[in-house]
């Protein structure tokens, strides 16, 4: 018989044979992984399907879905917008009383009795044909019959089990689905929405959003420490300006000063220049002007959130246009989104045409993430920009497709959030996989806010030396086939 210590020896000596024969196994799957694409094929069917009600970051409803699969559940919910486009896929809302009418149990029992039966025994890497397979159940042109809610829910979900079936992270299986390199990944470059107004905050201000950009860091998590500097610089900034009841939040976890847009503008810069970065950060604004766009006249109300109006504030087509030049002028600011109304398609263009070149023009409520309105912008020169959200158009491969045709026709894409969120991190992977270069997904404030910045945090890590943050070529990343 052995003595005990040699046993022990034996045993130790097994246990790290073991251990080394795993971790090989590991990294030639995940090689593997990466390097082919033929590599990627599921064998894995969908059981079940799940739809529930949830609440989002606002206090209202929305739908989350399960599915599951041999590879385990995968769970994902939809967001939903304030400052909606009218031309935005159907959102299904019970009305009634409860929930003051924002129910979405209709668009749930359609997941469960409609969806649900449909997309048993499909392989959930097929994501182009359950979506299709979905909208036609729908039969609609809008998704108005199931809810863009129902549908979107269950595409992502889909989208996370399909991931879960090729035993790859979400980024890389949104890269595989839009035929994107798995060898290289851009990191995108964070806008973080510092100062909420619009119908995101009670303040008077009525641009929705500042952004604070920071185009010059060297790595995303570069990005995200100064982003944090800042935001806590701007905090002090605005607390000795107006006291400490300024510092409030508002939706997406900016600050919601009593400030105008000049002022707003001013204290980013005061508080880039407080942590030391004026030479890293750029400026942006979500105007979300369809907001307040004076119905019928070519009119735009800034000051809409007032009971007695600033006569000053009322401005037409050209005299908005004139203002942001001067905003341009005075500020690094490098984007502008939703400049002018949904329909204010002659406005697009002149503005695009005069300052495009320096500064990006983003069509959200302009093109809702919707290929038939990206195709028009384009022929009119009306944005060089998509605003990516995916519950626009509600689908993943819907929304692959319209970034696509974005970047074939020489645009950035910014990959958003919408202002109420789930902790649901999808947006984060899609950035990655579809290479957009840029994120918006608020403030480095509020959970559900952080969850995306979070995860792109760990994307980074994952990808290490395979990842490229985009910082000044936030425009032009990699073009996509
Ligand atoms: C936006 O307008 O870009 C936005 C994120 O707000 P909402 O989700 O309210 O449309
Ligand atoms: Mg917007």
């Amino acid at each position: 018989a052995l003595p005990i210590c040699l046993v022990k020896i034996q045993l130790a000596r097994l246990c790290s044979r073991l251990k080394m024969l795993a971790h090989v196994l590991k990294t030639v799957t995940t090689q593997s992984a990466l390097v082919s694409k033929t590599s990627c094929r599921a064998a894995s069917t969908i059981s079940s399907v799940k739809g529930r009600q949830i609440i989002d970051s606002r206090g209202n409803p929305t739908v989350e879905v399960d599915i599951t699969t041999s590879d385990g559940l995968f769970r994902a919910s939809c967001p939903s917008g304030a400052s909606t486009g009218i031309y935005e896929a159907a959102e299904l809302r019970d009305g009634g009383s409860l929930y003051m009418g924002k129910g979405v149990m209709g668009a749930v029992n359609h997941v469960n009795s409609t969806i649900a039966p449909a997309l048993i025994g499909k392989d959930p890497t097929d994501q182009e044909g359950i979506d299709a397979l979905m909208n036609e159940l729908d039969g609609s042109a809008n998704k108005g019959n199931l809810g863009a809610n129902a549908i979107l829910g269950a595409s992502l979900a889909v989208s996370k089990a399909g991931a879960g079936a090729k035993k790859i992270p979400l980024f890389m299986h949104y890269a595989d689905l839009a035929g994107n390199s798995l060898d290289e990944y851009t990191l995108p470059v964070p806008c973080f929405n510092v100062i909420n107004g619009g119908e995101h905050a009670g303040n008077k201000l009525a641009f929705q959003e500042f952004f604070v950009i920071p185009t010059g860091a060297e790595s995303f998590s570069e990005a995200m420490s100064m982003g944090c500097e800042v935001f806590h610089n701007l905090k002090a900034v605005i607390k000795g300006k107006f006291g400490g009841d300024a510092t409030l939040i508002g939706d997406e976890g900016g600050f919601a000063p009593p400030c105008d847009v000049d002022s707003g503008l001013a204290m980013c810069m005061e508080a880039i220049d407080r942590a030391g970065y004026l030479d890293k950060f750029t400026l942006g604004l979500d105007v979300a002007s369809s907001e307040f766009k004076v119905a019928g006249e070519n009119k735009y109300d800034l000051d809409f959130k007032s009971e007695t109006k600033d006569p000053s504030l009322m401005m037409t087509g050209d005299e908005l246009m004139d203002f942001y030049a001067k905003m341009c002028d005075k500020y690094p600011i490098v984007t502008i989104e939703d400049p002018f109304d949904q329909d204010d398609w002659a406005n697009w263009s002149s503005f695009c045409g005069k300052i495009g070149d320096k500064v990006q023009i983003v069509g959200d409520d302009l093109t809702v993430t919707n290929p038939t309105k990206i195709v028009r912008a384009v022929e009119e020169n009306a944005a060089n920009c998509l605003l990516l959200k995916v519950n626009q158009i509600g689908s993943i491969s819907e929304s692959i497709a319209a970034v696509k045709m974005s970047k074939q026709n020489g645009w950035g894409v910014m990959t958003s959030h919408r202002s109420g969120e789930t902790e649901d991190s999808y947006i984060a992977d899609l950035a990655v996989g579809l290479c957009t270069g840029q994120i918006k997904t608020g403030a480095p404030c509020r959970g559900e806010r952080t969850a995306k910045y979070n995860q792109l945090l760990r994307i980074e890590e994952e990808v290490g030396s395979k990842g490229v943050y985009a910082g000044a070529g936030f425009r032009t990343t990699a073009w996509m086939g």
